[in-house]
């Protein structure tokens, strides 16, 4: 039964048609129309992924494309960033070793349990099969901090952080040789990026550090696969406008004294002609504002997102 007022990504229950792409003779792209996309490196002796998919059931789909190109044990999961839709399909690879930056795994201890419920709570479309979930945190079993380079056999891998954006930890996977770049949630492709956990103001230059690296196909975290120069850079220009259009219209009502209610208002309707029609927009807005705003009066760092703050922010702009 639908409750009358609720989150605009509860009444999403839209099946979603999956994609896997080659982009190199290493480099696979598990993508779903806008739903959250996972990346496969496979080298010479094991298979690495990055971003297993919200819920094991929904990472044995990845795991079955994989057996279609390759039968190397998938030995690494490589997390982009902490989001719950991220992270907790894990146990379905049987990694040995689960990896992300030494930043997301702080974020797993200080805020992975409030999120996972939220998470779960704002899009329950996103996490079929939710029981099949392990109970409790998935923990990474290496970190690192800034760079860590991985050899599959003879293939390099290297996990990145290139700066703070959609989150405090974000990794990005480059393989140098093959240029192909595994953006998670940093870059988004036809789909809104979500900023609720974001760094409104370090985001632009962490894209621009990705430009520089000059993949020549790159996954989003959202979005189809990119793939050439074009379109790798019409992914990151796309993702900077969306950031750079929230933060001015953000700044132009906070200089002018005006308050969270009226601010989210303005900006959606700046925004909704010339984003409307991406993804999940309606679903972004409130978080992106309310991060935005935060970020530009009190709250220099994301606070943390509860189910029970998911539902107050909502009542508060929407209801
Ligand atoms: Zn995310």
């Amino acid at each position: 039964m639908a409750q009358a007022k609720t989150f605009a990504s509860q009444a999403d229950m839209e099946v979603k048609q999956v994609t896997f792409t080659k982009l190199s003779d290493h480099a696979y792209a598990y993508t779903a129309e806008g739903d959250p996309n996972t990346g496969i490196i496979v080298g010479d002796d094991a298979v690495l992924v990055a971003d297993t998919q919200a819920t094991p059931a929904m990472a044995e789909d990845v795991i079955r494309r994989i057996r279609e190109v390759t039968d190397k044990p998938i030995k690494y999961v490589v997390l982009t960033h902490y989001h719950a839709v991220r992270v907790l399909g894990a146990s379905a690879y049987r990694p040995q070793q689960i990896i992300a930056s030494q930043d997301t795994y702080d974020l797993i201890v200080e805020r992975g349990e409030a999120d996972k419920a939220s998470e779960i709570g704002r899009f329950p479309r996103l996490f079929q099969n939710v029981e099949t979930v392990p109970p409790g945190m998935t923990w990474p079993t290496i970190t690192f901090n800034r760079k860590m380079t991985l050899w599959l056999g003879s293939l390099e891998v290297q996990l990145l952080q290139l700066g703070r954006g959609h989150t405090k930890g974000d990794t990005v996977v480059w393989l140098p040789k093959d240029r192909v770049l595994l953006s998670g949630d940093l870059v988004e492709f036809d789909a809104t990026p979500y900023a609720g956990d974001a760094y409104f103001k370090d985001w632009p230059t962490t894209l621009e550090n990705v430009a520089s690296l000059k993949p020549v196909a790159l996954v989003p975290g959202r979005g189809p696969a990119l793939l050439g120069e074009e379109r790798v850079a019409a992914g990151l220009k796309s993702t900077g406008d969306f950031i750079a259009d929230v933060r001015k219209s953000v700044e132009q009502g906070v200089k002018a004294g005006k308050d969270l209610n009226a601010v989210y208002k303005e900006t959606y309707a700046t925004l909704k002609p010339k984003y409307g029609h991406w993804v999940i927009f309606d679903h972004c807005m409130p978080f992106d504002v309310t991060r935005c705003f935060d970020e530009m009066t009190q709250y220099p760092d994301p606070r943390i997102w509860t189910a029970e703050r998911d539902r107050q922010m909502w009542e508060t702009l929407e209801g």
